[in-house]
């Protein structure tokens, strides 16, 4: 891959690539942004159009030794660290002080880049600033962060900042498109499935078909209130483990959400067939749309995003779940079917 070949961010790759073009690049910058694999590529991708030794200057050419060596972490002026631990330790500081004192062993820059860098204490930074005030023109520091307010202004002072955005589910799907995916299911996992350059590697189609299918399943049983009993004990088996429970929840809320939210399209105008997110579970959703009417809709929306907020707040998942039923459908009521 090269700077090119990234996906989003624009902007920030057409800064580094002026950096590159003007044979100007900044000795320490700061990435940030949500997403810590995506900027890690990108600094991964500017270390490599530095040590590039056949690229146009301003880009690398993916194929020659540094670049090739650079992809398997094994090029020796680029150094990748994360914090061994909740911080960075101070042994891994004067390790990397040591090197920063050196020479490039192969090309004209050495890089550090500095995953988590929010995870440099106080005096690890302190440290570090020292190393960033006196800079070795050979040296360029790219740290890379999720957090800026938790970098010490003296560090941010001494850096470019570059802010990166959370890809756009157009540019996810154009980039799941360019991958060999069909459009059509491109589009439903772009909505869904990934939200991260990390999550676009894992997007799996037929995962997230079963997903839709038994949330269809789901959303049907609230709105016809039969079988709302499996749903509950369903959640309740899932709500043992909690971290597994709430990532599958917040997944929930979402594709029901969206599935509502075809619901209430078709409400106001059955002939929408374009402009709905799951326009293959038509038929099933005018079945769904004709039991039920948009307060009730808005209701379930509104009910499941607080529910879901309450249990990522700890509160106790089962008594929450069993509220919810029972809110939604009076106990008697959630019997019949
Ligand atoms: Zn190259």
């Amino acid at each position: 891959m090269s700077l090119a070949e990234l996906i989003g961010n624009t902007r920030v790759k057409t800064t580094l690539s002026g950096y590159l073009r003007n044979e100007r690049v900044p000795s320490s910058l700061i990435f940030a942004g949500p997403d810590p694999y995506h900027q890690l590529l990108f600094a991964q991708n500017f270390a490599k159009a530095l040590a590039c030794q056949k690229g146009s200057g301003f880009d690398a050419c993916d194929r020659c030794r540094p670049c090739l060596a650079i992809d398997r972490g094994l090029f020796p002026d680029v150094q990748v660290m994360e914090p061994d631990g909740q911080f960075y330790r101070k042994g891994q500081l004067d390790e990397l002080i040591a090197s920063a004192c050196r020479r490039p062993m192969q090309g004209e820059k050495r890089v550090f880049i500095l995953r988590d860098a929010q995870r440099l204490n106080e005096s690890a930074a302190n440290a570090f600033l020292k190393t960033l005030e006196e800079p070795l023109a050979s040296n360029v520091f790219i740290l890379l962060t999720t957090n800026l307010n938790l970098i010490l202004p003296t560090i941010q002072s001494r850096c470019q900042i570059l802010k990166f955005l959370p890809l756009s589910s157009h540019e996810v799907r154009l980039e799941l498109q360019r991958r060999g995916v069909d459009p059509e299911k491109a589009r439903l996992l772009a909505i869904f499935s990934a939200d991260t350059v990390e999550d676009l590697t894992r997007a799996d189609w037929g995962e997230l078909e079963e997903k839709r299918r038994s949330m269809l399943c789901v959303l049907e049983r609230l709105i016809r209130q039969s079988e709302v009993e499996d749903v509950l004990l369903d959640l309740y088996d899932r709500s043992r483990v909690r971290e597994s429970f709430i990532a599958y929840f917040r997944e929930m809320v979402n594709l029901i959400s969206v599935l509502l939210r075809d619901i209430m399209v078709l409400m106001v105008d059955p002939a929408a067939g374009g402009t709905l997110i799951n326009p293959d579970y038509k038929e099933k959703l005018m079945e769904l749309a004709a039991l039920t009417d948009i307060d009730k809709v808005f209701f379930l929306i509104r009910k499941m995003e607080f529910l879901l907020r309450d249990i990522q707040r700890n509160l106790n998942a089962r008594v929450l779940i069993l509220e919810f039923i029972n809110s939604y459908a009076p106990v008697g009521m959630a019997r019949g079917a």
